[in-house]
């Protein structure tokens, strides 16, 4: 496919040589239809077929499957697959088996019949993949069933989740420890996307896997655009942010609390935008139906908790957004990272503000948990903070905190890149802050929160103002040169940097150490503008997306590389995707990728063969779907111009199966809202 000039959908690709890895090299074009190795992969494919075990950190898109995937296929015997949702087990078994792999599961979905079959398919030695819940593999049953079989190697997916930060499997994932124990032989690869050392480690350690050999691939993800606006009416600045770039795209909106889920999903649908909630609080039913739905139909938003996404692998969402603010920039990078597996250009989006930073600070000191587990939260939050205040690349300071060289000239993909934000001394104004908590701290012994400062800064008579004689105060009304949104930004920024602290449950603002060296004008204050306009990949992608807005709906960014004459051919396909994917009831991303689609509309091949050479379509997909594609193609010729009356979204069908997962931190219903800020006048 590199020939093509089609999609350069990946961010680093190896040439493959050697004779080692040629059957790897083989199942790769013959199976997936892949022209070649993509970062790590070949190397950790070609090490675990060697029989070795391997850590394997990989971002969330980078191609961890293929890692295990092809070193089933190539060893003898089955690989066997380790992995939490057994919801998406369904899935992932329909996707290999569209690709003509011999891919089975066992978990507690099935009826004794079912699981009957599959333990002859795979004692028979008939199966390339069997995938099981890591509970099983604590049942003596289990492991005596594959001590009669044939393992060719052992993958365990999501493997961060025996790492301490509260997994719901984290005992099942400790038990995997045995594996090696039991099965000397057999090489293991544990995957995961999160990179950070620590958790590194601690999958080492825990996996009990010490001669493993350790990839870590490049956790850029150079299709995604990192965006974070200051939040004033969250609600409604996702609403435009969806209208204006998203328009029918499906895609992700994180929130913090059950309620505001509920809130916002019940808000984008009054708008006319088809969104469904997701959180741990909904019966398992609805989840499973939701999820489902997600999964099937093009273009649904979930709006969701952070119990939603682990495992899901939709190739097309096109956008994730945050209305709060996440406690790590582990989670953030994670979340974020569900959009555009498929390489195509896709957003990642937040809205965040000075009650985010309060409600966070005050969650850490009034929430469970001893000192140590306190202090590392606030870490967490720290270095999240510094990425929302940052004036450089975002990408940037992602790439850092991952311990990865960054581009020292930016990655021209993220908000500040693409209209960096102007800075100012606000020394003064961080004087005139603090000065204002100095005098009711110090003078009064009195604390209050921001609203409070805010408005003796501006010199308002509220009623608590003069409840309080806050009009008496020197520094009443000092502050009328900046507007009650700015002076809210200058609030956020200082506690950002240490500069101001959040005390109790009521958020009252307090000094830290730091804040008398800047009442002592011993340092400066440098901060960041607060943008008046932001930023949408409209005004920021090239010239090829600028071209195709034009058209009304077509901001789409699946097609938003694809020049205008060809999109009514990739509609058409996708239509006919649809159609398939309902009569076999499946996934459409399961019959081909949009990926897949577009560079087959730009490559338009004229034969079977043709066809086979485009990326993504291997020897089973041909046979099954190469007439059926040349056949859309053809008709589109025959009749140029004329398009298709079946390009309306087709919606497909609802499959079985779901349930919840949580990575990461624990759902809480009583988390406070974060979108009641008052808006500030300049965000109109
Ligand atoms: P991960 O599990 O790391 O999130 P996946 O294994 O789901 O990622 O792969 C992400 C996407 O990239 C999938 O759509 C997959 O088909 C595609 N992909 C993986 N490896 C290659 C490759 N070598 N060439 C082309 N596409 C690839
Ligand atoms: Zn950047």
């Amino acid at each position: 496919m590199g020939a093509t000039g089609g999609i350069s959908e990946m961010p680093r690709v190896t040439e493959s040589a050697g004779a080692a890895d040629s059957e790897a090299l083989a199942a790769l074009h013959r199976v997936f239809g892949y022209g070649a190795f993509r970062g790590e992969q070949e190397a950790v494919i070609e090490h675990v077929v060697a029989g070795g075990d391997a850590v394997v950190l990989m971002p969330t898109g980078g191609g961890k499957s293929l890692c295990y995937q092809i070193p089933s296929l190539v060893r003898p015997g089955t690989g066997i697959v380790v992995s939490p949702l057994i919801a998406l087990m369904q899935d992932q078994v329909d996707a290999l088996r569209a690709l003509g792999v011999r891919a089975g599961f066992m978990n507690s979905t099935q009826d004794f019949d079912e699981r009957r079959v599959v333990e002859a398919e795979f004692l028979a030695g008939e199966l390339d993949l069997l995938y099981l819940a890591p509970e099983r593999l604590r049942l003596d049953s289990t492991l005596d069933l594959l001590s009669r079989g044939k393992i060719a190697v052992f993958a365990i997916d999501e493997a961060h989740c025996v790492s301490q930060w509260g997994h719901d499997f984290r005992p099942d994932y400790l038990a995997l420890s045995l594996l090696g124990e039991r099965w000397p032989d057999v090489p293991r690869i544990a995957l995961t996307a999160t990179a950070t050392r620590a958790t590194h480690q601690e999958i080492t350690q825990r996996l009990n896997m010490p001669t493993a050999r350790h990839f870590v691939a490049s956790f850029d993800r150079p299709n995604i655009q990192y965006r974070i606006v200051p939040k004033a009416d969250p609600k409604k600045q996702l609403l435009s942010f969806l209208r204006e770039e998203h328009a029918g795209d499906a895609g992700i909106v994180y929130c913090l609390s059950r309620k505001s889920v509920e809130a916002t999903a019940e808000f984008l649908s009054r708008n006319g935008i088809e969104a469904v909630p997701y959180h741990a609080g909904l019966d398992a039913g609805t989840r499973a139906a939701h999820q489902s739905r997600f999964l099937r139909e093009d273009g649904l938003v979930v709006v969701a908790t952070i119990a939603f996404g682990m495992g899901i692998d939709k190739p097309d969402v096109r956008f994730v957004a945050h209305l709060d603010l996440p406690k790590s920039v582990e989670g953030y990078y994670q979340e974020t990272g569900r959009a555009g597996r498929d390489g195509l250009p896709s957003t990642a989006w937040m809205a965040y503000g000075l009650n985010d930073v309060i409600q966070q600070r005050k969650l850490i000191q009034s929430g469970e948990g001893d000192e140590a587990f306190r202090r590392r939260a606030a870490a967490h939050l720290d270095a999240m903070l510094a990425l929302c205040e940052t004036a450089q690349c975002r990408r940037g300071q992602l790439l850092a905190y991952f311990g990865q060289d960054p581009d020292p000239v930016g990655c021209g993909n993220c908000d500040t890149c693409l209209t960096p934000p102007e800075t100012w001394d606000g020394t003064v104004a961080a004087q005139k802050v603090l000065s204002t908590v100095v005098r009711l701290q110090r003078e009064r012994g009195q604390k209050f929160g921001a609203v409070q400062i805010v408005d003796i800064l501006l010199g308002r008579r509220t009623g608590k103002v003069i409840q309080f004689d806050h009009d008496q105060l020197s520094v009443f009304g000092i502050g009328e040169e900046l507007s009650e949104g700015e002076w809210r930004g200058v609030i956020r920024q200082l506690l950002a940097q240490g500069l101001l602290a959040v005390e109790g449950e009521y958020g009252t603002l307090v000094l830290t150490e730091a804040s008398g060296s800047v009442l002592r004008r011993e340092r400066e204050v440098p901060l960041r503008k607060e943008p008046k306009k932001p930023v949408t990949s409209r005004s920021a992608s090239g010239s090829g997306a600028a071209g195709s807005a034009r058209g009304e709906r077509k901001a789409k960014a699946a097609v938003a590389e694809l020049p205008e004459e060809l999109v009514p051919a990739f509609e058409a396909l996708r239509a006919w995707r649809a159609e398939q994917a309902r009569e076999q009831g499946v996934p459409a991303y399961v019959i081909f990728h949009d990926a897949t689609l577009r560079e087959i509309v730009t490559v338009w091949p004229e034969s079977v063969r043709e066809l086979g050479g485009v990326g993504g379509v291997g020897e089973k997909k041909l046979a099954t779907y190469g007439a059926g594609v040349l056949q859309v193609l053809g008709s589109l010729r025959e009749a140029p111009g004329a398009e298709s009356e079946s390009t309306a979204a087709v919606s497909e069908p609802e499959g079985a199966g779901s349930g919840p997962g949580t990575d990461g931190w624990p759902e809480r219903d009583d988390w406070p809202e974060t979108d009641e800020e008052p808006a500030p006048d300049e965000w109109a």
